[in-house]
């Protein structure tokens, strides 16, 4: 395995000017047009620190917390559900250059762990953005007081889908970004003040729209949604696991239509990078609709080109469960 990676390495150095995380801006040429705004903006194109965030909402926290003095690069692509998502040469090539790798942890990326362990990078700051929020699915009761859980319950990685845990999230962000960048700290303080304060809205947001409706059950394409539902008193009937990758068998989805019928669902939510096929099969049998709930694992090229954030995928997702659950 080791042996593999450095394999990885030895190409990714060859590629390391053709791509990854600092590959973004143009060098700034200072021959061209020899004005003084041109010298001022190169000077401030050479003091952007370079940031690579492992997935959306790690690189939508970044860019916010970041702004302009960061060039910040999301390593999966548009349009890709991240759970399986593996990095290739060229991303191993940009960690290596990078000043600062953000990433969710909780178990969202499984290769992160050995990727780092390769990397030769020694001024890297590394943030696991969910460090601190615990969520434990399977077995919440296996916790004992050093907090270490014994049960066969796997952490929930989905921090970010409650605005609660979002804000821990931005707040190891954004120290993550002072330890790599000291001289900008005040600046990072300020961009993590204005979201934290937008993240506190959008929980008031939820609990005041959710808490007075008389449904808290929603069945979701993948487990996603635990720390929503434990934030909003909700209940998550999952018709995949943690991760979005495998295919229900023909028993869970009979004891989730049964469910669904029990309980007089009316809406079987799907997510936009997976397949919708099996939410409208349940749906079907049950003469219930389907809408969509975005766990925010990544945007599609339509909702980015539209200029979607965590915040306006946030209040459609709250549109969609108010819909559901009144
Ligand atoms: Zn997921």
């Amino acid at each position: 395995m080791k042996k593999g990676f450095s394999a990885l390495l030895t190409i990714g150095a060859a590629l390391v000017l053709l791509a990854g995380c600092s590959a973004a801006p143009a060098p700034a040429d200072p021959q061209a047009g020899g004005a003084n705004e041109n010298e001022s903006q190169s000077a401030e194109q050479q003091t952007k620190i370079s940031v690579c965030a492992s997935f959306y909402p790690m690189y939508d926290f970044a860019l916010k917390i970041g702004g302009d003095r960061a060039e910040i690069v999301n390593m999966v692509p548009a349009g890709i559900e991240p759970h399986d998502w593996e990095p290739a040469a060229a991303d191993i090539a940009g960690l290596e250059e990078a000043d600062l790798f953000i990433y969710n942890g909780a178990g969202m990326e499984h290769w992160a762990d050995s990727a780092l362990a390769a990397l030769g990078n020694d001024r890297l700051v590394v943030v696991e953005a969910a460090r601190g929020a615990v969520l434990l699915e399977g077995a919440p009761e296996d916790e004992d007081e050093s907090g270490e859980h014994e049960g066969e319950g796997e952490y929930d990685p989905h921090v970010w889908l409650s605005p609660r845990s979002a804000k821990l999230e931005m707040e190891n962000i954004k120290e993550g970004f002072a330890a790599a960048d000291p001289a900008n700290r005040d600046y990072y303080e300020a961009n993590y003040s204005r979201y934290a304060a937008e993240l506190d809205a959008l929980d008031r947001e939820f609990q005041e729209t959710l808490s007075p409706l008389p449904r808290k059950d929603i069945i979701v394409a993948h487990q996603a949604f635990g720390y929503l539902c434990a934030a909003y008193g909700l209940t998550q009937i999952p018709i995949e696991g943690l991760s979005a990758d495998s295919e229900p068998d023909p028993a869970r989805m009979a004891e989730i239509i049964e469910f669904a019928k029990e309980r007089d669902v009316e809406v079987i939510f799907f997510e936009e990078l997976v397949s919708p096929k099996v939410a409208e099969t349940i749906a079907e049998a049950i003469g219930a609709r389907t809408d969509a709930l975005n766990p925010l694992e990544g945007l599609s090229d339509e909702e980015t080109a539209a200029g979607a954030d965590y915040f306006s995928v946030m209040r459609q997702n709250l549109t969609a469960l108010t819909a559901a659950l009144r």
